[in-house]
């Protein structure tokens, strides 16, 4: 019998796990991909979008093509209600049984962390990236000191060290280094710390990289 294979989200996890599985056991499964986006966005390009550096087309590609070339069959849609004793998935497509089920759908800001962050700019997301673009433009039009931060129970802050390092840089083709104060405010108790209590010579480095650029940083101590 062939088993229904059900992997919700198609990005890094759920595109690994439906490509992997359907490439392992070929016939033995039917693999269904249900993912919100259509397409597959490059997380770790969204730093570069804020400057204008990448765009969304060059960040994304269209999913379908990608699963259909593979024998996998992808719905453009999200889940909304997971039925675990029935093996079964509501979506905004219609409902979807399954034998196995993965469920890789990524993380979710939580913008209420800190109050007062709902209409900060971010990286985060294909959307908020574009956002930044049009803030770092009126930025640009009116300057003054800049604060970028890694809130509490941020993930990813390699993400924030690039993002303020590319910022630093922007700065200084701006012929703003040094005008405008630049601080990294962090939930990290040290800076270099990444949320895994640091790797080797990461604190020294990021000291002397902060010092360097003249970042000041708060850290979470
Ligand atoms: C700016 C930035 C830079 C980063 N840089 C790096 C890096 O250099 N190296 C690194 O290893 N990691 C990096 N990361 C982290 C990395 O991007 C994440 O760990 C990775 O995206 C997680 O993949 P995922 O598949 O678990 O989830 P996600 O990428 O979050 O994808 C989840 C998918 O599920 C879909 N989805 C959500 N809800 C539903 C639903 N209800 N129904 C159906 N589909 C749904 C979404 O549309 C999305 O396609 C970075 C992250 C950011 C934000």
């Amino acid at each position: 019998m062939t088993a229904r294979v059900l992997v919700l989200g198609g990005s890094f996890a759920g595109m690994t796990a439906a490509l992997s599985i359907k490439s392992d056991l070929g016939g033995e499964v039917a693999v269904t991909v249900v993912s919100a986006s259509d397409r597959f966005v490059f997380n770790p390009s969204l730093i570069w979008l804020p400057f204008g550096r990448r765009g969304r087309t060059d960040i994304t590609f269209p999913l379908e093509p990608t699963f259909t070339k593979r024998g996998v069959t992808f719905v453009h849609g999200a889940a909304t209600f997971v039925d675990p004793e029935h093996h079964r998935v509501e979506t905004t497509e219609g409902t979807l049984d399954y034998d196995y089920l993965v469920i890789a759908t990524g993380y979710r800001n939580d913008l209420d962390v800190v109050p007062g962050m709902r209409d900060t700019p971010t990286i985060t997301t294909l959307h908020d990236a574009e956002r930044t673009y049009d803030a770092w433009r009126r930025f640009l039009d009116d300057p003054g000191d800049v604060v970028i931060g890694a809130t509490q129970r941020a993930s990813c802050f390699g993400a924030a060290y690039e993002f303020l390092f590319n910022t630093s840089y922007q700065l200084r083709r701006a012929g703003l280094h040094g005008k405008v104060k630049l601080t990294y405010v962090t939930s990290e108790p040290f800076a270099g710390h990444f949320g895994i209590d640091g790797m080797p010579g990461a604190k020294p480095l990021m000291k002397m990289f902060a010092k360097k650029e003249g970042i000041t940083v708060e850290s979470n101590q």
